[in-house]
């Protein structure tokens, strides 16, 4: 028999979509108006623990939206991570600023030990403003990414921020439903310690609106902000004024329907991706050379993505090994490769990268979609174990 295609990460719209967008075309609202928009927004909110959200059509125009309501602008640095997706941080550039990469811990998140040591030995803080010593730049911000649904060291990470007077943009566009169980942020979600948040809902994102994003913060008058930049920043809807340099970056009523019906989701979503993570890790850790990344402890993870680690001793590479699950039609794939590898990046500062260059070689992210079976994981298992 023919074995069918394992995708990596795939859409799951087994809820209302259908209804509730069928409702929206039905309504006439397509575009940004319409009563689903804020709907979307009190759900995501509500589910977050936050007074409000500002829905936008892409995690990438929420974090060009949380610079500029942070007031990163020409001639400003920012700390960001050099191992993630590059729309991370292509929106500090996008504010005029420039990113200063930083390598991960054994989260995969952002190290704050290593934040700390550049801070240290690179920057001062005078009348509470960061400087650069060797650029003079302000220093006004840092970016922290939960990758693939894990938590970034928050403590750690909030104190220094604190210390240092810098803006934190939690970048949690990968782990919607990501919170602490346990320490000073029990009950806190990531995205909703920081500044700014902001969730993603692409379609490979764990709840999807086609293209989406969402942004929440601790100051009400910043958020405000975001939601006036997001629509064109007119103060006056009848009369067509305009008080600064808007987007169109709002989100439509069509995505915001299928937002609602995903939010239903959510939870069942998780609980699904946490059983087949269980399932991968019981079936290879400590196998073949084989070990599943853990999620933090003290935290509820989402369980966005899975990493497999492939350890040296393992006969074939990384790349051998995503190209034999390619032909058994299972889609795999490396992480990302650094950002400050990336073409427009390379002039920029760079330290602690070590650890972020040693686990980009040896991760495979495996399939890890809501509608993955256990028959399908125990095939890509089997592949695996017979390498
Ligand atoms: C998906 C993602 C984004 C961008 O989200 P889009 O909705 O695709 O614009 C930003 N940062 C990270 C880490 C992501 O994974």
């Amino acid at each position: 028999m023919e074995s069918r295609f394992i995708p990596l990460s795939v859409p799951n719209f087994s809820g209302r979509e259908k209804e509730y967008v069928n409702e929206a075309v039905v309504s006439e609202w397509v575009s940004t108006g319409g009563s689903k928009v804020p709907q979307f927004e009190r759900a995501v909110a509500d589910y977050v623990k936050m007074p409000d959200a500002v829905a936008c059509n892409s995690g990438t125009s929420g974090l060009h939206l949380a610079m500029m309501i942070a007031g990163v602008g020409r001639g400003h640095e920012v700390i960001v991570p050099t191992l993630t997706f590059i729309a991370a941080v292509n929106p500090v550039r996008y504010a005029g600023a420039e990113p200063i990469f930083i390598g991960c811990d054994d989260s995969l998140c952002l190290c704050p030990a290593e934040v700390l040591r550049f801070l240290k030995e690179h920057a001062e803080c005078v009348n509470g403003v960061c400087r650069n010593k060797a650029t003079g730049a302000e220093i006004k911000a840092m970016v922290v990414v939960h990758v693939f649904g894990n938590m970034a060291d928050m403590q750690a990470l909030m104190k220094i921020a604190e210390e240092w007077h810098l803006t934190v943009i939690e970048d949690a566009t990968e782990a919607l439903g990501t919170y602490y169980t346990e320490g000073v942020y029990q009950g806190k979600y990531a995205g909703t310690i920081g500044d700014i948040g902001v969730y993603s809902f692409n379609g490979n994102k764990i709840i999807t609106t086609g293209s989406g994003g969402m942004v929440v913060s601790n100051h009400p008058d910043w958020l405000s902000h975001a939601r006036h930049l997001s629509t064109q920043a007119k103060s006056d809807e009848l009369n067509y004024k305009h008080d600064e340099v808007g987007y169109n970056y709002r989100l439509t009523n069509l995505q915001a329907a299928l937002g609602l019906a995903q939010m239903e989701q959510l939870e069942d979503f998780i609980a699904h991706k946490e059983k087949m993570y269980e399932f991968y890790r019981e079936r290879l850790d400590g196998k073949h050379h084989y070990r599943i990344l853990p999620f933090c402890e003290g935290v509820r993870s989402n369980h966005w993505f899975y990493s497999l680690y492939v350890e040296d001793g393992h006969s074939l590479s990384r790349d051998e090994i995503i190209q034999v699950l390619k032909e058994q039609k299972i889609q795999t794939r490396p992480i990302w490769g650094l950002i400050q590898d990336q073409a427009d990046y390379p002039k920029n500062e760079a330290y602690g990268e070590e650890k972020a260059r040693h686990y980009l070689e040896r991760i495979v992210n495996l399939p890890c979609s809501t509608s993955l079976t256990q028959e399908d994981a125990e095939r890509v298992v089997q592949v695996l174990l017979s390498l």
